[in-house]
């Protein structure tokens, strides 16, 4: 599928690499559809444990901790 636009700003976006794109405002959007996980982790005030992303996109944000899940890994229940 060919990409031409970022959905949410609807400019045109560039391909920096096989799977990446970037528009003029600097919005990524990465054409790899991949598993992934995160946690939702509360403490006892129901206050909700985030993480402040340290690398692009999105460096500086707030996120959930979590991330993508390796080529041939496989997912375990603790
Ligand atoms: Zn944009």
């Amino acid at each position: 599928m060919k990409i031409q636009y970022y959905i949410e700003c609807s400019k045109p976006l560039t391909k920096t690499s096989g799977t990446a794109y970037v528009c003029a405002d600097n919005h990524y959007y990465y054409n790899n559809p991949r598993a992934a996980a995160a946690v939702v982790i509360l403490n006892e005030s129901n206050k909700i444990l985030v993480s402040k992303r340290a690398i692009e996109p999105r460096k500086g944000t707030y996120d959930l901790p979590g991330g993508f899940i390796e080529p041939n890994g496989q997912l375990k229940m603790l």
